[in-house]
């Protein structure tokens, strides 16, 4: 799996801030952000801390996904609140690349190699006979694919609430992990506080059930 951070707003806590202050003032987006650094990132702490997360909105961010299983992406593009462009099976001819989950590699990696195998013999032999977009029908949850996620701060942490969670399933919860340390490293204030309630808000909306990140 890889994921890079290609693009974001800039100086996303500094935007989130000033809009904060700017509901309750007469002042300038100009005159806000020369109020100093320290002042605006403690507004914009107080102003998530309260659940007032409209104002990090006006911060957006750009990931390069690739080498991630058609399983996880399913998942992805549930999250409504966000842009995606993912690579197309119906005009790009799909190699033979794959997913292996831990599990399986443990206990079936030889068996899974065989029939991913037999799998893109059968697709390449239809390829060549029929439209890649009905070729493609033969190809696993497991086939790698890439694309491009647009999403602004607050679909962000909704995104990282739920999918950092161990509740989360394996591939998704890693790649929710990556995004969020890079995220991290631009917006440290929005993102102080982001992942899954156990380690936010020590609490568990799923109950205690079997989670051994629970705080005890
Ligand atoms: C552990 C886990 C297990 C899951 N299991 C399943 C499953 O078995 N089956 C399944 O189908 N899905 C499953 N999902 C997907 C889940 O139901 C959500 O579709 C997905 O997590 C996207 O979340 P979201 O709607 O909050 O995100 P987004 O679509 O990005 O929406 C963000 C927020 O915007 C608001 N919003 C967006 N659209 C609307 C709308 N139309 N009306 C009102 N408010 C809206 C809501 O407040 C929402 O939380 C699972 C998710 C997780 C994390």
């Amino acid at each position: 799996m890889e994921v890079k951070l290609i693009a974001h707003t800039p100086e996303p806590d500094i935007i989130a801030a000033v809009a904060a202050m700017l509901t309750h003032s007469k002042s300038t987006f100009e005159e806000l952000k020369n109020e100093g650094k320290e002042k605006l990132k403690n507004v914009l702490r107080a102003v998530i801390e309260m659940g007032h997360t409209s104002v990090v909105e006006h911060a957006y961010f750009t990931f390069e996904i690739s080498g991630v299983s058609r399983a996880l992406t399913h998942q992805l593009v549930r999250h409504r609140i966000a842009s995606y462009s993912q690579q197309s099976q119906r005009y790009v001819k799909q190699e033979m690349k794959y997913v292996t989950p831990p599990s399986v590699r443990k206990k079936y990696g030889e068996k899974y190699e065989k029939m991913m195998e037999e799998i893109w013999n059968f697709y390449n032999e239809m390829k060549d006979e029929l439209p890649i977009e009905d070729a493609r029908y033969i190809l696993p949850n497991a086939t790698c694919s890439s694309l491009i996620v647009s999403m602004n701060a607050r679909s962000l942490l909704n995104f990282f609430e739920l999918r950092c969670c161990l509740h989360a399933q394996w591939e998704i919860r890693m790649l929710a992990w990556k995004m969020l340390k890079l995220v991290r490293k631009v917006a440290p204030t929005i993102f102080a506080k982001a992942g899954p309630p156990c380690k936010t808000r020590h609490e568990c909306p799923m109950g205690k059930k079997s989670c051994r990140w629970y705080p005890k």
